[in-house]
């Protein structure tokens, strides 16, 4: 299975975003961290799959601890 690309934000109350890319139309969605998880279904807009596996979603978790260190926000 493919993985996801992503990037991570924090919105204006420091909680992390995923902005994940779509692999058919780069159209972008974003997810808070928090509510996603491990192969929970997630469609695109143009009905393609960017659902995260466990494994994306760690990268992510580790991405977010990262920026928020950055941040000095915990
Ligand atoms: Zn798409």
């Amino acid at each position: 299975m493919k993985l996801p690309r992503f990037d991570i934000d924090l919105d204006k109350h420091y909680k992390a975003t995923v902005v994940i890319a779509c692999p058919q139309c780069s159209h972008q969605t974003r997810q808070h961290l928090a509510s996603l998880a491990p192969d929970q279904p997630l469609r695109c807009s143009c009905g393609a799959d960017i659902s995260m596996p466990g494994s994306a979603l760690a990268a992510a978790r580790q991405q977010a601890d990262a920026i928020k260190a950055a941040y000095h926000v915990r």
